[in-house]
């Protein structure tokens, strides 16, 4: 079996040092680099390219089961030097495993088959029999500028669609990134779903790499949920979530409501305004944690097919503590990171509003008037807000302004559809 030489305890990396393909970097040691990262941190990092610090040639992260390790963590993870590259190098490494084949180990292709049209038709039938949706189709054919895709099942709700694919076999990142990037692009919304009768599949490593995209949240849909829907007369579908004990990591669901399920699928924000789809969901954890790294590796990983700019760009422009400050602002507590109590809003906003930081978030001061002014109930201002405000117009530059709502509108209409930004 594929490096079965190596264990948790004894596991020699062969590859020991690494640099980013994306940009320059220092050489990193990869031991500091993966042994402290959890689940969470392992897949996302396997979206970021990375060089065999040896040799320069391109390298893939790869990642044992758990069940094989023992653990969670990034000590079960190494570098392999990508498939037919790293020749005459030093640090020599065994030829990587394809996903296809992974898939076909896994999977008797034939019975996965059935198994797919059984919930293909199930869930299709299920959303006939909903008078929430106005109409559901069985693989229709979406395209967006020249790009084509098929979802298992698209339905249409309040004018909009939604294209569900039912993903039973481990998919590949080409496959996450793929789909991802072509339904950020494209006015049909997306919904992956797992077979609920199968959450154990979360343990393989490619669900892995879709879940923790998603902040560790997926739909599913199996035997449950249609016989639920039949009785109900209405879609119900099934709310999963994977948590990592650092041991194992353990799969657990429950019943998605229809309001919730409109949010998920981004028909609808959160009521604080917020949108609550599980991409946005995953975005507002990462914010406001309090552990810097997390909001960088999670945007690291999904910038590129969110159609977003360089993570360098987002802090140089200032945008984790104004988009902080909104978010806490909108939802009444602290979701900025900080280690403020978390009524403290206030504190949050004067603070972002600062003139004397080094990436000008006071620039985006008109944002701030329109979140602040959007709420119904009473804007979380104190006495020192009116001079901070005051302050924050007096330095503003609204060519520098223009530049940045030019650049980001896109991403705050994806986060706070509700903002009207200026
Ligand atoms: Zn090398």
């Amino acid at each position: 079996m594929l490096d079965q030489h190596l264990n948790a305890e004894t596991m020699q990396r062969a590859i020991a040092c690494v640099t980013r393909l994306d940009r320059p970097s220092a050489p990193m040691s990869v031991n500091r680099l993966l042994d402290p990262l959890d689940a969470e941190k392992l897949a996302l990092l396997r979206f970021t390219p990375h060089r065999c610090g040896h040799c320069g040639a391109p390298v893939n992260l790869r990642v044992r089961a758990v069940e094989h390790s023992g653990t969670t963590t990034g000590r079960r993870a190494y570098f392999a030097h990508a498939a037919g590259t790293g020749n005459g190098c030093p640090a020599l490494t065994s030829p990587a495993i394809a996903a296809a084949s992974i898939g076909a180990h896994q999977f008797d292709g034939r019975q996965e088959g059935a198994r797919h049209r059984y919930l293909k038709q199930a869930l299709m039938d299920a959303a006939c029999g909903d008078s929430h949706i106005d109409d559901a189709m069985l693989e229709v054919l979406v395209t967006n500028e020249g790009v084509h895709r098929r979802p298992d099942v698209a339905m249409v709700i309040d004018g909009r669609m939604i294209g569900f694919d039912l993903q039973l076999a481990p998919p590949s990142r080409d496959t996450i990134r793929g789909r991802t990037a072509f339904y950020e692009r494209s006015p049909v919304l997306h919904a992956w779903v797992l077979d609920g009768a199968q959450l154990d599949q979360v343990n393989l490593q490619p669900f892995q790499d879709l879940l923790w995209r998603l902040g560790g949240n997926i739909l599913a849909f199996d035997e449950a949920c249609v016989a639920r829907s039949a009785a109900l007369g209405r879609l119900q579908m099934k709310r999963v979530s994977i948590t990592d004990s650092g041991r194992d990591i353990r799969a657990q669901w429950s019943w998605i409501t229809w309001p919730e399920l409109a949010n998920w699928f981004g028909l609808n924000p959160a009521p604080t305004g917020l949108a609550d789809d599980p991409i946005s969901r995953a975005f507002w954890a990462h914010l406001a944690s309090p552990e810097r790294t997390d909001l960088k590796l999670w945007y690291y990983a999904m910038a590129p097919d969110l159609g977003l700019p360089p993570w360098k760009d987002f802090v140089a422009d200032g945008l984790r503590p104004v988009l902080g400050a909104l978010a806490s602002i909108l939802s009444g507590r602290v979701r900025d990171g900080s280690t403020r109590a978390p009524h403290a809003v206030r504190a949050v906003v004067n603070t972002s509003l600062a003139t004397d930081v080094f990436d000008g978030r006071h620039l985006w001061v008109p944002v701030f008037e329109a979140a602040l002014h959007s709420g119904s109930a009473a804007p979380p201002v104190d006495g020192n807000t009116p001079r901070v405000l005051a302050r924050a117009w007096a330095a503003h530059d609204s060519g520098e302004f223009a530049r940045r709502i030019r650049d980001w509108r896109p991403l705050f209409t994806r986060l706070i559809p509700t903002l009207p930004v200026p």
